[in-house]
């Protein structure tokens, strides 16, 4: 087993990760950015080590300097998190080639699911149901053909794309000649690769996803669903396993599919298989190959820690499990506290004047605040993440109703009336939603008066 872990990243993960080193016996260095220096993962660890100024591509984003806090503080192994450098295939061969372990699947299965057309045509040849579209890039020509076959309305998506950016809806052939322009400038711009390729525009999907963890002995098992569909501008805000919309055969079936394609690639670590369900159907959209925001959900129903099997795996270890061991007990909500405003979606950073976290039966919360705490404008507005667990799902809206009443944080603007009006709505409650719902249920929604 590792003696020592560095972690490249900041925020609440870091400190998830830093939880299960200690409670390992395993030595933790944090690094930091100089916006970072009273940042609560940088106090909590063994060692911390600034990295760099503010800007994520000076610290966070720079492989030199976290490559060199390493080897400054002898650690043998870097957990990425997720976001920054969690699926940078060239940074997990460059900690590999300094002697060093990436906590996470090889650079080729990074790069592999990263190319979001060879991920698809990867996951079709496994036997895996995927959204129509193109096999690959197209330029204008072969979009506008491929687009009639389809059927429109089509969605531009950038083949290194992520983060729910940069995706356009095409109506008809003027939208998609248009949209493509501007999918290839905003590709360019975000991801530094203008490629684009087409799929089907699903008009009302759920988002279900399917958390897998394997060994590099060919063992893969999978740890059920979760469902994301309640998202704004393709971004996930509340998380729920089990899904309203899947009984346990249907699980089942999804799963074993999965867990099988998964075994034949020989992957290694975690990963989360994303679909679209529409009328019982599944429809592969991506792979991503770490740890996800929402792993907690999957933590609560099956009382594993993720993050430990993640460092265990990547330790060469064997499975201590196998799929009939996995019980599903009771239901979990996840639910994204940002410091944003929840209609435009711009931040809202600041500094933390009173902090108060909910607690009591079935309450777990994940966060880096405390009472004057700063949160940097620099980075992603995720601050806290708030996770219940009870025996229903009626039960458990409850305790979020109730948790989220308790949860107090003052001095910024957060996402927390719109999450209340959320956990209180009557589809929700009946578990009717799909990945456009929570756009159309905002623009009615107004945040309560002070
Ligand atoms: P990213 O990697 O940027 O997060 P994804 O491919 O995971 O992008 O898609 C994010 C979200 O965008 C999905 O959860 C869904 O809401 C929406 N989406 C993606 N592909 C389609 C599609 N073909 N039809 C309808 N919605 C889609």
């Amino acid at each position: 087993m590792f003696d020592k872990i560095l972690i490249a990243n900041r925020g609440e993960i870091a400190l998830r990760v830093i939880r299960t080193c200690r409670e390992m016996g395993i030595q933790t260095v944090a690094v930091h950015s100089t916006a970072d220096t009273d940042a609560m993962h940088a106090r909590l660890a063994d060692a911390s080590v600034c990295i760099g100024p503010p800007a994520a591509s000076d610290s966070y984003l720079n492989k030199v300097a976290i490559l060199a806090a390493a080897e400054i503080t002898g650690a043998d192994a870097i957990h990425p998190g997720y976001g920054f450098l969690s699926e940078n295939a060239d940074f997990a061969e460059m900690v590999v080639e300094h002697g060093l372990t990436f906590i996470g699947p090889t650079p080729e299965h990074i790069r592999m699911m990263g190319d979001k057309v060879v991920a698809k045509a990867t996951m079709r040849q496994l036997g895996v149901p995927v959204v129509p579209g193109t096999e690959g890039q197209v330029d204008d020509e072969v979009a506008a053909r491929a687009a009639r076959e389809i059927g429109y309305p089509v969605l531009i998506k950038a083949v290194a794309g992520g983060g729910g950016r940069g995706m356009i809806v095409a109506q008809d052939e003027d939208e998609l000649l248009e949209g493509l322009q501007l999918a290839r400038r905003e590709a360019q711009a975000g991801f530094g690769d203008n490629r684009v390729y087409l799929e089907k525009y699903l008009r009302r999907p759920r988002h279900i996803e399917i958390q897998i963890l394997a060994d590099e002995y060919g063992h893969c098992i999978h740890l059920g669903e979760r469902d994301c569909s309640l998202q704004r501008r393709h971004q996930k805000l509340v998380e729920e396993a089990p899904s309203p919309a899947l009984d346990d055969a249907g699980r089942q079936a999804i799963g074993e599919r999965v867990s099988r394609a998964i075994g034949d690639l020989g992957y290694r670590g975690v990963g989360t298989v994303e679909f679209l369900y529409e009328e019982g159907e599944f429809y592969f959209i991506e792979m991503n190959t770490r740890l996800q925001v929402e792993h907690p959900v999957t933590e609560m129903i099956t009382g594993l820690d993720l993050v430990r099997a993640q460092i265990e795996v990547a330790a060469g270890r064997p499975l201590g499990m196998r799929q009939q061991d996995i019980r599903f007990t009771g239901h979990a909500i996840e639910c994204r506290i940002n410091a944003e405003d929840p209609r435009t979606l711009l931040p809202t950073p600041g500094t933390v004047q009173t902090y108060h976290a909910p607690g009591g039966p079935g309450v777990r919360v994940d966060s880096a605040l405390y009472a004057g705490a700063k949160v940097p404008p620099y980075y992603d507005s995720l601050i806290a993440k708030l996770i219940v667990h009870d025996r229903t799902r009626e039960d458990c809206l409850h305790r979020l109703q109730r948790a989220l009443a308790e949860y107090v944080i003052a001095g910024l603007p957060t996402g927390i009336p719109l999450l209340q009006a959320l956990a209180e709505d009557a589809d929700f409650a009946k578990g009717n939603y799909h990945t456009g719902w929570l756009t159309e249920f905002l623009a009615t929604w107004h945040p309560p008066a002070e």
